[in-house]
């Protein structure tokens, strides 16, 4: 089986209301998607997603003509093109997607197969009072989900605390709580500075007796040496990772001791067969592996499988703010949403690959532009820009 095109399309559906990610003082009016589809030569088509892949069609000459299930040798291509220039990993997941229906196997399964159902944790995004985070956290447990994970101000520690004790009291134990204080990386042109250890201690001496979880990015991420000093006291697990750029990274946390949660993301950082060694060696030093998936629908899938085949979590992470970030807004490039069961758990699907089946009229609709990378007659590689009217 060859590789006989890559084809990309980048999309955005308007958000009215739009969505205010606690992250980002930019409200955003438009949910990025992009979706990337590896053709073959017999026809199998594998689909894949997660990242932009802006900047990619420059080296995806280097996969055309190859064999899409030689997998080791595909990292070794994209890892190339990973230095050079963007991050290229929804491509492997597309290829990982053409392997299982060649195979006629879930990837979960190629990876493992360590489980086929995961407990998800709602992963809310949007910023509100103590009342507003409780009343979310409420209609979570009333969903079925087990745990829920808060965005709070590490500005404000007062505020962020109160919220805690809020949802405390509201849930009870119904709740696993998880806080993320997001101060390991910045959106572009967000100048704001991370707090220190002496105020992370703080938060997390509070949020202890709270009973927390974990405490997610109490620091800024390259400040390996204060996290691990934060873990030693062994009060609340630590968790971060979730923008590593490369697998080496989170090598580099987990040997430095940062994390008892690692969080690297599988579309993002290394793929998702370095990303299931990575999470073998993190469980194996008797740590947590709960990628981060907060992308869209796609990411989420690629992520699901990885965990699923090495039998990470406990929970793995669902992007889901009943008040601006809803499964038709994550993933809307799909058929059908990704969706958590009454009891909170998200199902590996039992179809071969990943899984993932497109709405073809919403991606056209969506579509904002993209690019087809193929061999021409001559064998020679040709990249084509598209616009909204997409690939001739
Ligand atoms: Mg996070």
């Amino acid at each position: 089986m060859r590789i006989t095109a890559l084809q990309v399309d980048h999309l955005a559906l308007p958000l009215d209301p739009p969505f205010h990610a606690n992250w980002d003082p930019v409200p955003r009016r438009h949910a990025p998607a992009t979706v990337v589809r590896v053709l073959t030569d017999e026809g199998v088509v594998g689909v894949g997603g997660g990242d932009t892949l802006a900047g990619v069609e420059a080296h995806a000459h280097v996969l055309l003509g190859t064999d899409p299930c030689t997998i080791e040798r595909q990292v070794r291509r994209l890892e190339g093109i990973d230095f050079h220039g963007p991050r290229p990993w929804p491509i492997e997941a597309a290829l990982w997607d053409v392997f299982g229906q060649v195979t006629g196997q879930p990837v979960a399964r190629l990876l493992g197969g360590a489980t086929d159902v995961l407990p998800a944790y709602a992963s809310t995004g949007a910023a509100r009072g103590p009342d507003g985070h409780a009343e979310v956290a409420t209609h979570l447990a009333e969903r079925g989900f087990r745990a829920v994970k808060l965005r709070l101000p590490a500005g404000d520690r007062a505020a962020a605390i109160d919220a805690v004790t809020a949802v405390r009291a509201a849930v009870g134990d119904r709740l696993e709580l998880m806080v993320d204080l997001n101060q390991a990386w910045r959106m572009p042109g967000d100048l704001t500075t991370s707090i220190d250890v002496v105020a992370a201690r703080r938060f997390l001496d509070a949020l202890a007796e709270l009973e927390v979880y974990w405490l997610e990015e109490p620091l800024q991420g390259r400040d390996l040496a204060g996290l691990a000093a934060l873990r030693a006291g062994g009060r609340v697990r630590i968790a971060g990772g979730e923008l590593h750029r490369t697998i080496a990274d989170a090598d580099a946390a987990l040997a430095a001791d940062a994390y008892d949660v690692h969080q690297p993301d599988v579309v993002l950082a290394g793929g998702l067969w370095r990303g299931r060694s990575f999470g073998e060696r993190a469980l194996a030093a008797g740590r947590r592996y709960s990628p981060h998936t907060w992308t869209d629908g796609l990411g989420l899938m690629a992520n699901l499988h990885v965990v699923a085949g090495v039998g990470g979590g406990p929970y793995l992470e669902y992007p889901y703010d009943p008040q601006g970030w809803t499964p038709d807004r994550r993933d809307f490039p799909l058929h059908t949403p990704v969706e958590v069961d009454d009891e909170g758990l998200l199902h590996v699907p039992a179809t071969p690959g990943l899984g993932l089946v497109l709405d073809e009229a919403r991606v056209a609709a969506t579509r904002r532009g993209g690019w087809t990378a193929r061999l021409d007659g001559a064998g020679e590689p040709v990249v084509a820009t598209h616009g909204p009217e997409g690939p001739r």
